[in-house]
């Protein structure tokens, strides 16, 4: 029999199979991890909100429900929310001081899909204010520390996401992945996370950043845990227009297909100037693993690769100032106190709601968008976009999959690139690509440099969630990087 106090250290498919065999129950799973987030977040600030009563409440729900016979495999397992996600009655804030007073009076698709499937609502993670960052330190709430070292940040903008699971609050946790927000995170946590295909996982009631970019996917142990949370979520979904209307794979039904043959594409752009000489080291360690499972590795090119950052970096500002205009202080989230007269409602409740980062994007992205800058800046931008999804059009044409790091380095002190945006915005060199083009990705713990954990990137083809999955799967058979936990939450 096993104990239910050692909660954080299973994987999906262990709980799952252990609540099935009557080992233990939904509720003592759940009080396990609401005890393990109240003796040891106060280190670590992953959540911003803790449901306990309505976790126990709906654990004793999926109890009754597994009672009556009509449990599915991830009814009962607790799981942590990006607080990016509208959940009905709680605060949803996404990090800002704009929502702080925001309770959400719906929920988003991605929640109430997993909530269907009988998933117990931990709380809400800790992210960077509207999902723009790649350190956790733009939140209103504080930034989240890394639990292989706090005095290292989580990455960002799911860190709180991936920290929650890193620390083994969590067995499993939503996040989004704009421009790497999934992957960043789970590569400096050391967890495995997958952003699927834009258009694959809805993106309603998922607070927007950048609309054309933004996507919603997981944060697990493994890729099979993956793939059983992303089974619970895809889909079309008529209230987003963006939503795929796709066939919904089995996507755990080829985790134990044969690599062999399989072609890795290894792109020349990921392996220069900039990447960390241990990160490279482990990566290439990965890569003769792929061989050794019987994958060929071919050299791929992505010409246009080093332009991702000033693309993003354009197109993401723009869309997050037209997505942004919604908070004026009127229908929702701060206001600032005794206004003058309209104009000043808007500016003081925006000045005081919005934090640096924030702003810094908004005038950006409007000064993009503005007429005399458009065709310059913005215009040119999609052009570029165009270009980057060509080359991987083009890469793919010839490979199954793509592989590389999923950053240049692991995570860095907090405060390391305080004052310096730029480059904290090089830290996404590997990552925004996909999003430009709207491919899935993954991130896959692939070892250790200096005590810190490091991910390998797997890249798919449009929709290839599957084969993407079986990549990471038949690695982690030969590996255990993943479920390996820091010392201190062991
Ligand atoms: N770090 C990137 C940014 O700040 C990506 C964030 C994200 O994926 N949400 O925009």
């Amino acid at each position: 029999m096993t104990s239910h106090t050692t909660v954080h250290t299973r994987t999906l498919a262990e709980l799952s199979a252990g609540l099935a065999a009557g080992d233990y129950t939904s509720v003592e799973l759940t009080k396990a991890c609401l005890s393990r987030i109240e003796q040891h977040d106060g280190e670590i600030n992953s959540f911003i909100t803790v449901t306990a009563d309505n976790a126990l409440a709906a654990a004793k729900v999926a109890d009754d429900r597994r009672a009556a016979g009509s449990a599915g495999p991830l009814t009962g397992i607790p799981l942590a929310h990006k607080d990016i996600f509208c959940t009905q009655g709680v605060k949803t804030s996404c990090g800002s001081k704009m929502l702080d007073n925001f309770v959400a009076p719906y929920d988003a698709t991605v929640v109430s899909r997993l909530q269907e499937a009988g998933m117990v609502t931990l709380g809400k993670t800790n992210l960077d204010e509207f999902a723009m960052g790649s350190t956790n330190e733009s939140s209103f709430f504080g930034a989240v520390r890394n639990p292989w070292n706090t005095a290292c940040v989580p990455g960002g903008s799911s860190g709180g996401s991936a920290a929650a699971l890193a620390a083994g609050f969590a067995p499993a946790a939503t996040g989004t992945d704009t421009g790497g927000s999934i992957r960043q995170p789970a590569s400096f946590c050391g967890v495995t996370g997958i952003k699927p295909t834009y258009g694959r996982v809805s993106r309603w009631g998922m607070i927007a950043y950048a609309s054309s970019l933004d996507q919603g996917g997981v944060f697990a142990k493994t890729a099979e845990d993956c793939g059983m949370l992303l089974q619970a979520i895809s889909g079309f979904d008529e209230k987003d227009s963006t939503s795929a209307d796709e066939a919904v794979p089995d996507f755990n039904g080829g985790l134990n297909s044969d690599l062999k043959g399989k072609k890795i594409g290894v792109p020349t752009e990921f392996f220069g100037e900039g990447l960390d000489a241990e990160v490279k080291a482990l990566i290439e360690t990965a890569l003769k693993q792929y061989e050794a499972m019987g994958c060929e590795l071919v050299e791929v090119s992505l010409p246009h690769m080093h332009l991702s950052v000033p693309a993003y970096y354009v197109v993401a500002p723009a869309e997050a100032s037209s997505n942004l205009s919604r908070f004026d202080g009127v229908r929702y989230g701060h206001r600032c106190d005794n206004p003058e007269d309209l104009a000043d409602l808007y500016l003081r409740s925006r000045a005081e709601g919005f934090g640096d980062e924030v702003k810094r994007r908004i005038m950006i992205g409007a000064y993009a968008l503005s007429a005399g800058y458009y065709d310059a800046y913005y215009l040119k931008a999609q052009r570029i976009r165009r270009l980057i999804r060509d080359d991987f059009t083009k890469a793919f044409e010839s490979v199954d999959a793509i592989a590389g790091p999923v950053a240049p380095t692991t995570a860095f002190k907090l405060g390391a690139m305080k004052g310096d945006p730029v480059q904290m915005y090089l830290s996404d060199v590997y990552t925004l690509a996909l999003n430009l083009a709207g491919l899935p990705g993954m991130s896959v713990p692939a070892g250790f440099a200096d005590g810190m954990p490091v991910g390998l990137q797997l890249i798919g083809k449009h929709f290839d969630e599957a084969g993407l999955l079986n990549l990471a799967h038949q690695y982690q058979q030969k590996t255990d990087w993943h479920s390996k936990m820091p010392a201190a939450f062991a």
